[in-house]
Protein backbone atom coordinates (compact mmCIF):
# COMPACT_ATOMS: atom_id res chain seq x y z
CA UNK A 1 0.00 0.00 0.00
CA UNK A 2 1.72 3.84 -0.92
CA UNK A 3 2.66 5.41 2.15
CA UNK A 4 -0.29 8.86 3.05
CA UNK A 5 3.41 10.56 1.77
CA UNK A 6 4.21 10.26 -1.66
CA UNK A 7 7.16 7.75 -1.06
CA UNK A 8 9.91 10.17 -3.56
CA UNK A 9 12.08 10.32 0.27
CA UNK A 10 14.25 7.62 1.76
CA UNK A 11 13.10 9.36 4.73
CA UNK A 12 15.73 8.43 7.86
CA UNK A 13 14.64 7.16 11.43
CA UNK A 14 15.51 10.62 12.93
CA UNK A 15 12.07 12.52 13.95
CA UNK A 16 12.47 15.78 15.14
CA UNK A 17 10.06 17.86 16.87
CA UNK A 18 11.87 20.62 18.38
CA UNK A 19 14.75 22.46 18.15
CA UNK A 20 16.68 24.67 19.68
CA UNK A 21 20.07 26.72 18.61
CA UNK A 22 21.96 24.01 17.04
CA UNK A 23 19.97 20.78 18.71
CA UNK A 24 17.37 18.95 17.14
CA UNK A 25 15.24 17.03 19.29
CA UNK A 26 12.31 14.03 18.75
CA UNK A 27 9.41 13.21 20.67
CA UNK A 28 11.75 10.60 23.21
CA UNK A 29 13.88 13.62 24.08
CA UNK A 30 16.93 11.69 21.76
CA UNK A 31 19.25 14.89 20.70
CA UNK A 32 21.02 15.70 17.33
CA UNK A 33 23.70 18.47 16.88
CA UNK A 34 22.29 19.88 13.69
CA UNK A 35 25.01 19.93 11.09
CA UNK A 36 22.84 20.07 8.21
CA UNK A 37 20.60 23.06 8.60
CA UNK A 38 17.81 21.81 6.84
CA UNK A 39 20.23 21.79 4.21
CA UNK A 40 21.43 24.89 4.47
CA UNK A 41 18.40 26.85 5.49
CA UNK A 42 18.67 27.39 9.08
CA UNK A 43 21.33 29.45 8.78
CA UNK A 44 20.41 30.98 12.66
CA UNK A 45 19.66 27.35 13.85
CA UNK A 46 16.83 27.05 15.45
CA UNK A 47 14.28 28.90 17.60
CA UNK A 48 16.80 32.32 17.40
CA UNK A 49 15.59 34.60 19.72
CA UNK A 50 15.66 38.05 17.22
CA UNK A 51 14.14 35.48 14.01
CA UNK A 52 11.29 33.85 16.41
CA UNK A 53 10.60 37.48 17.84
CA UNK A 54 9.91 38.99 14.47
CA UNK A 55 8.21 36.60 12.84
CA UNK A 56 6.40 35.84 15.79
CA UNK A 57 4.90 39.58 15.71
CA UNK A 58 4.55 39.50 11.53
CA UNK A 59 1.97 36.30 12.14
CA UNK A 60 0.05 38.29 14.82
CA UNK A 61 0.11 41.39 12.12
CA UNK A 62 -0.25 40.27 8.81
CA UNK A 63 0.73 37.10 6.83
CA UNK A 64 -0.26 37.08 3.47
CA UNK A 65 -1.96 39.70 1.02
CA UNK A 66 -1.97 39.24 -2.58
CA UNK A 67 0.59 40.53 -4.90
CA UNK A 68 -2.11 42.57 -6.43
CA UNK A 69 -1.71 44.99 -3.53
CA UNK A 70 1.48 47.41 -2.97
CA UNK A 71 4.04 45.91 -0.51
CA UNK A 72 6.17 47.95 1.82
CA UNK A 73 7.00 44.52 3.31
CA UNK A 74 8.59 43.44 -0.15
CA UNK A 75 10.06 46.69 -1.37
CA UNK A 76 12.23 47.10 2.37
CA UNK A 77 13.59 43.81 1.82
CA UNK A 78 13.95 44.30 -1.90
CA UNK A 79 15.99 47.93 -1.01
CA UNK A 80 17.94 45.66 1.45
CA UNK A 81 19.06 43.22 -1.28
CA UNK A 82 19.87 46.05 -4.04
CA UNK A 83 21.80 48.00 -1.15
CA UNK A 84 23.89 44.88 -0.31
CA UNK A 85 24.28 43.47 -4.19
CA UNK A 86 24.78 44.35 -8.15
CA UNK A 87 21.16 44.08 -8.63
CA UNK A 88 18.63 46.76 -8.97
CA UNK A 89 15.60 44.63 -8.72
CA UNK A 90 13.94 41.62 -7.17
CA UNK A 91 11.29 38.99 -7.26
CA UNK A 92 10.38 36.72 -4.81
CA UNK A 93 9.47 33.54 -4.87
CA UNK A 94 8.72 30.64 -2.88
CA UNK A 95 11.94 28.74 -3.46
CA UNK A 96 15.14 27.70 -5.39
CA UNK A 97 13.74 26.26 -7.69
CA UNK A 98 11.17 28.92 -8.56
CA UNK A 99 13.82 31.46 -8.15
CA UNK A 100 15.57 29.35 -10.69
CA UNK A 101 12.81 29.56 -12.94
CA UNK A 102 12.52 33.13 -12.67
CA UNK A 103 16.38 33.75 -13.40
CA UNK A 104 15.69 31.59 -16.46
CA UNK A 105 12.68 33.34 -18.15
CA UNK A 106 14.18 36.95 -17.06
CA UNK A 107 17.16 35.76 -19.49
CA UNK A 108 14.91 34.44 -21.94
CA UNK A 109 12.59 37.99 -22.12
CA UNK A 110 15.76 40.27 -22.38
CA UNK A 111 16.87 38.46 -25.64
CA UNK A 112 13.37 38.59 -26.78
CA UNK A 113 12.84 42.80 -26.21
CA UNK A 114 16.15 42.80 -27.76
CA UNK A 115 14.63 41.18 -30.84
CA UNK A 116 16.69 38.13 -30.63
CA UNK A 117 14.39 35.42 -29.69
CA UNK A 118 16.61 32.66 -31.10
CA UNK A 119 19.25 33.08 -28.05
CA UNK A 120 16.95 31.05 -25.94
CA UNK A 121 19.06 28.21 -24.94
CA UNK A 122 21.70 28.23 -21.64
CA UNK A 123 24.85 26.83 -20.34
CA UNK A 124 24.91 24.81 -17.44
CA UNK A 125 27.46 22.36 -16.09
CA UNK A 126 27.67 18.63 -15.41
CA UNK A 127 26.21 17.35 -11.83
CA UNK A 128 24.26 20.57 -11.48
CA UNK A 129 21.81 21.20 -9.46
CA UNK A 130 19.15 23.82 -9.68
CA UNK A 131 16.16 22.21 -8.27
CA UNK A 132 13.10 19.59 -8.88
CA UNK A 133 11.10 21.57 -11.38
CA UNK A 134 10.94 20.40 -15.20
CA UNK A 135 13.09 23.46 -16.11
CA UNK A 136 15.06 22.92 -13.27
CA UNK A 137 15.63 19.07 -13.83
CA UNK A 138 16.48 20.00 -17.71
CA UNK A 139 19.32 22.09 -16.52
CA UNK A 140 21.32 19.18 -15.32
CA UNK A 141 22.88 16.07 -16.82
CA UNK A 142 22.20 13.97 -13.02
CA UNK A 143 20.44 10.86 -14.52
CA UNK A 144 18.69 10.36 -11.25
CA UNK A 145 16.60 13.51 -11.43
CA UNK A 146 16.31 13.17 -15.05
CA UNK A 147 15.23 9.45 -15.46
CA UNK A 148 11.38 9.02 -16.58
CA UNK A 149 11.19 12.83 -17.43
CA UNK A 150 12.67 12.55 -20.64
CA UNK A 151 11.90 14.43 -23.21
CA UNK A 152 13.05 17.33 -21.50
CA UNK A 153 13.02 20.98 -23.31
CA UNK A 154 16.32 21.46 -25.10
CA UNK A 155 17.00 24.90 -23.38
CA UNK A 156 20.01 24.14 -21.92
CA UNK A 157 23.41 22.72 -22.88
CA UNK A 158 25.41 20.74 -20.15
CA UNK A 159 28.88 20.97 -20.02
CA UNK A 160 31.61 19.68 -17.85
CA UNK A 161 31.98 21.87 -14.65
CA UNK A 162 35.30 24.49 -14.56
CA UNK A 163 36.05 23.95 -18.07
CA UNK A 164 36.22 27.78 -19.32
CA UNK A 165 37.29 25.94 -23.01
CA UNK A 166 34.33 23.66 -23.30
CA UNK A 167 32.10 26.76 -22.44
CA UNK A 168 33.70 29.14 -24.98
CA UNK A 169 33.35 26.43 -27.56
CA UNK A 170 29.91 26.07 -26.86
CA UNK A 171 28.51 29.28 -27.51
CA UNK A 172 27.15 29.78 -31.10
CA UNK A 173 23.47 31.78 -31.78
CA UNK A 174 21.11 29.49 -29.81
CA UNK A 175 22.94 31.02 -26.73
CA UNK A 176 21.24 33.44 -24.08
CA UNK A 177 23.44 32.71 -20.80
CA UNK A 178 25.77 30.68 -18.38
CA UNK A 179 23.60 29.34 -15.43
CA UNK A 180 26.35 28.45 -12.70
CA UNK A 181 26.80 27.56 -8.76
CA UNK A 182 29.67 29.20 -7.92
CA UNK A 183 30.02 26.82 -5.29
CA UNK A 184 27.99 23.07 -6.05
CA UNK A 185 26.33 22.05 -3.13
CA UNK A 186 24.24 18.95 -3.97
CA UNK A 187 27.10 18.06 -6.99
CA UNK A 188 29.37 17.36 -4.15
CA UNK A 189 30.61 20.43 -2.85
CA UNK A 190 32.72 21.60 -5.59
CA UNK A 191 33.53 25.77 -5.51
CA UNK A 192 34.75 26.69 -8.74
CA UNK A 193 37.84 28.02 -9.61
CA UNK A 194 37.99 32.05 -10.00
CA UNK A 195 39.60 31.57 -12.86
CA UNK A 196 36.45 29.61 -14.13
CA UNK A 197 33.88 31.97 -12.90
CA UNK A 198 36.02 35.21 -13.98
CA UNK A 199 36.70 33.45 -17.54
CA UNK A 200 32.48 32.81 -17.71
CA UNK A 201 31.91 36.61 -16.83
CA UNK A 202 33.92 37.53 -19.63
CA UNK A 203 32.65 35.40 -22.10
CA UNK A 204 29.42 36.86 -20.98
CA UNK A 205 30.59 39.92 -21.47
CA UNK A 206 32.02 39.42 -25.03
CA UNK A 207 29.31 37.18 -26.22
CA UNK A 208 26.68 39.86 -25.03
CA UNK A 209 24.98 36.38 -22.91
CA UNK A 210 24.00 36.84 -19.37
CA UNK A 211 25.42 35.56 -16.39
CA UNK A 212 23.13 33.78 -13.98
CA UNK A 213 24.05 32.38 -10.62
CA UNK A 214 22.35 29.54 -8.45
CA UNK A 215 23.24 30.78 -5.09
CA UNK A 216 20.29 28.62 -3.42
CA UNK A 217 22.88 26.98 -1.32
CA UNK A 218 26.55 29.27 -1.27
CA UNK A 219 24.13 32.43 -0.96
CA UNK A 220 23.19 34.55 2.12
CA UNK A 221 26.45 33.96 4.26
CA UNK A 222 27.27 30.19 4.08
CA UNK A 223 30.74 31.06 2.44
CA UNK A 224 31.51 33.80 4.41
CA UNK A 225 30.82 36.63 2.89
CA UNK A 226 26.76 37.25 1.87
CA UNK A 227 27.35 35.96 -1.20
CA UNK A 228 29.70 33.32 -2.40
CA UNK A 229 30.65 35.47 -6.14
CA UNK A 230 31.89 38.40 -3.64
CA UNK A 231 35.41 35.73 -2.95
CA UNK A 232 35.80 35.70 -6.79
CA UNK A 233 36.26 39.27 -7.42
CA UNK A 234 32.27 39.12 -10.25
CA UNK A 235 29.06 39.83 -10.07
CA UNK A 236 26.49 38.48 -12.23
CA UNK A 237 23.82 39.73 -14.15
CA UNK A 238 21.06 37.39 -12.48
CA UNK A 239 21.60 35.85 -9.12
CA UNK A 240 18.82 32.98 -7.39
CA UNK A 241 18.51 32.87 -3.74
CA UNK A 242 16.50 30.88 -1.27
CA UNK A 243 17.47 28.97 1.88
CA UNK A 244 19.53 30.46 4.35
CA UNK A 245 17.56 33.34 3.11
CA UNK A 246 14.19 32.98 4.51
CA UNK A 247 16.13 31.22 7.68
CA UNK A 248 13.37 28.29 8.09
CA UNK A 249 10.13 30.29 6.20
CA UNK A 250 9.63 28.97 2.24
CA UNK A 251 10.93 32.03 0.76
CA UNK A 252 13.33 32.59 -2.31
CA UNK A 253 14.66 35.71 -4.81
CA UNK A 254 15.68 36.46 -7.83
CA UNK A 255 18.38 39.55 -8.21
CA UNK A 256 18.15 41.29 -11.36
CA UNK A 257 20.22 44.27 -12.62
CA UNK A 258 17.74 46.86 -14.59
CA UNK A 259 19.51 45.64 -18.04
CA UNK A 260 18.95 42.35 -17.55
CA UNK A 261 15.60 42.23 -16.58
CA UNK A 262 14.68 45.02 -19.53
CA UNK A 263 11.98 41.79 -20.07
CA UNK A 264 10.11 41.24 -17.22
CA UNK A 265 6.79 43.73 -18.22
CA UNK A 266 3.74 43.70 -16.19
CA UNK A 267 2.12 39.92 -16.68
CA UNK A 268 5.27 38.42 -17.73
CA UNK A 269 5.44 36.51 -14.31
CA UNK A 270 4.09 36.61 -10.63
CA UNK A 271 3.71 34.19 -7.65
CA UNK A 272 0.73 34.52 -5.29
CA UNK A 273 2.16 33.79 -2.35
CA UNK A 274 5.39 35.26 -3.31
CA UNK A 275 6.97 37.49 -1.30
CA UNK A 276 4.20 37.20 1.62
CA UNK A 277 4.34 39.60 4.63
CA UNK A 278 5.44 36.92 6.94
CA UNK A 279 8.17 35.35 4.29
CA UNK A 280 9.27 39.07 4.19
CA UNK A 281 9.72 39.12 8.06
CA UNK A 282 11.60 36.27 8.10
CA UNK A 283 14.23 37.89 5.55
CA UNK A 284 14.24 41.10 7.68
CA UNK A 285 15.47 39.07 10.31
CA UNK A 286 17.95 37.30 8.38
CA UNK A 287 19.21 40.17 6.72
CA UNK A 288 19.39 41.86 10.37
CA UNK A 289 21.39 39.33 12.06
CA UNK A 290 23.86 38.07 8.75
CA UNK A 291 24.48 40.63 6.29
CA UNK A 292 26.31 42.68 9.57
CA UNK A 293 29.93 42.39 8.56
CA UNK A 294 31.17 41.08 12.29
CA UNK A 295 28.83 38.24 12.14
CA UNK A 296 30.34 37.62 8.80
CA UNK A 297 33.56 38.08 9.71
CA UNK A 298 32.62 35.59 12.74
CA UNK A 299 31.05 33.09 10.34
CA UNK A 300 34.36 33.02 8.55
CA UNK A 301 36.72 32.37 11.75
CA UNK A 302 34.32 29.55 13.00
CA UNK A 303 34.99 28.46 9.39
CA UNK A 304 38.63 28.13 9.47
CA UNK A 305 38.61 26.59 12.53
CA UNK A 306 36.52 23.72 11.56
CA UNK A 307 38.29 23.23 8.74
CA UNK A 308 41.42 23.69 10.36
CA UNK A 309 40.08 20.56 13.08
CA UNK A 310 38.58 18.55 10.22
CA UNK A 311 42.17 18.77 8.17
CA UNK A 312 43.53 17.63 11.51
CA UNK A 313 41.38 14.49 11.94
CA UNK A 314 41.02 13.58 8.54
CA UNK A 315 44.56 11.52 8.35
CA UNK A 316 43.55 10.08 11.93
CA UNK A 317 41.11 7.31 9.95
CA UNK A 318 41.59 6.07 6.35
CA UNK A 319 37.70 6.42 5.29
CA UNK A 320 38.43 9.98 4.69
CA UNK A 321 39.92 11.24 2.02
CA UNK A 322 40.18 15.05 2.25
CA UNK A 323 38.03 17.81 2.83
CA UNK A 324 36.64 20.60 0.21
CA UNK A 325 34.18 23.58 -0.29
CA UNK A 326 34.28 27.59 1.24
CA UNK A 327 33.68 28.78 4.40
CA UNK A 328 30.52 26.60 6.32
CA UNK A 329 29.61 25.13 3.09
CA UNK A 330 31.92 22.21 3.75
CA UNK A 331 32.27 18.06 2.06
CA UNK A 332 34.27 15.64 3.99
CA UNK A 333 35.20 13.34 0.84
CA UNK A 334 35.06 9.80 1.69
CA UNK A 335 36.57 6.63 0.07
CA UNK A 336 33.18 4.37 0.70
CA UNK A 337 29.83 5.84 -0.07
CA UNK A 338 29.03 8.73 1.97
CA UNK A 339 25.15 7.88 2.39
CA UNK A 340 25.95 5.35 4.59
CA UNK A 341 28.19 6.87 7.03
CA UNK A 342 25.85 10.11 7.09
CA UNK A 343 23.37 7.13 8.44
CA UNK A 344 25.84 6.10 10.87
CA UNK A 345 26.64 9.84 11.73
CA UNK A 346 22.97 9.89 13.13
CA UNK A 347 23.93 6.89 15.52
CA UNK A 348 26.43 9.18 16.92
CA UNK A 349 23.80 12.29 17.29
CA UNK A 350 25.43 13.94 14.33
CA UNK A 351 23.17 15.81 11.25
CA UNK A 352 24.75 16.00 7.98
CA UNK A 353 23.92 15.48 4.36
CA UNK A 354 25.32 13.19 1.69
CA UNK A 355 26.09 14.87 -1.70
CA UNK A 356 27.44 13.11 -5.25
CA UNK A 357 30.92 12.42 -5.56
CA UNK A 358 31.08 10.31 -1.93
CA UNK A 359 31.15 13.34 0.12
CA UNK A 360 29.44 14.28 3.40
CA UNK A 361 28.42 17.71 3.40
CA UNK A 362 28.56 19.52 6.87
CA UNK A 363 26.27 22.85 6.66
CA UNK A 364 26.16 23.58 9.57
CA UNK A 365 23.68 26.74 11.36
CA UNK A 366 26.13 30.27 11.17
CA UNK A 367 25.51 30.48 14.31
CA UNK A 368 28.11 27.88 15.63
CA UNK A 369 30.10 28.79 19.08
CA UNK A 370 33.78 26.28 19.38
CA UNK A 371 31.90 24.01 21.81
CA UNK A 372 29.53 22.84 18.32
CA UNK A 373 33.00 22.65 16.43
CA UNK A 374 34.84 20.44 18.81
CA UNK A 375 31.45 18.21 19.65
CA UNK A 376 31.27 17.77 15.68
CA UNK A 377 34.54 16.92 15.06
CA UNK A 378 34.60 14.48 18.05
CA UNK A 379 31.69 12.84 16.91
CA UNK A 380 32.76 12.62 13.51
CA UNK A 381 36.23 10.95 14.93
CA UNK A 382 34.20 8.58 16.93
CA UNK A 383 32.16 7.50 13.75
CA UNK A 384 35.18 6.73 11.56
CA UNK A 385 36.16 4.96 14.61
CA UNK A 386 33.79 2.22 14.93
CA UNK A 387 32.55 2.29 11.07
CA UNK A 388 32.00 -0.87 9.28
CA UNK A 389 31.27 -0.69 5.70
CA UNK A 390 28.29 -1.95 4.92
CA UNK A 391 28.71 -5.24 2.83
CA UNK A 392 26.98 -4.06 -0.30
CA UNK A 393 29.19 -0.79 -0.30
C1 LIG B 1 18.23 23.48 -3.02
C2 LIG B 1 18.73 24.07 -4.27
C3 LIG B 1 17.86 24.47 -5.30
C4 LIG B 1 16.37 24.22 -5.24
O1 LIG B 1 15.76 24.83 -4.16
P1 LIG B 1 14.29 24.35 -3.71
O2 LIG B 1 13.92 25.34 -2.63
O3 LIG B 1 14.44 22.95 -3.20
O4 LIG B 1 13.42 24.42 -4.89
C5 LIG B 1 18.40 25.09 -6.41
N1 LIG B 1 19.71 25.30 -6.51
C6 LIG B 1 20.60 24.91 -5.58
C7 LIG B 1 22.04 25.19 -5.75
C8 LIG B 1 20.13 24.26 -4.43
O5 LIG B 1 21.00 23.85 -3.51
Amino acid sequence: MIPVLMPVYARSEVAPVRGEGCYLYDAEGRRWLDFASGIAVNCLGHGHPHFTARVKAQVETLIHVSNLYASPQQEAVARRLVALTFADTVFFTNSGAEAIECAVKTCRRFHFAAGRAERYRILTFSNAFHGRTMTAIAATDQAKLRDGFEPLPDWFRVLPFDDLAAAEAAIDDSIGGILVEPVQGEGGVRPASPAFLQGLRRLCDAHGLLLILDEVQCGVGRTGTLFAHEQYGITPDIMAIAKGIGGGVPVGACLATERAAAGMTVGTHGSTYGGNPLAMAACEAVLDIVAEPAFLETVRARAARLRGELEQMIPNHPIFEGVRGLGLMLGLKLRTDSRAFVAHLRTHGLLTVAAADNVVRILPPLVIEEEHIREAVAKLSAAAADYRVPEAA
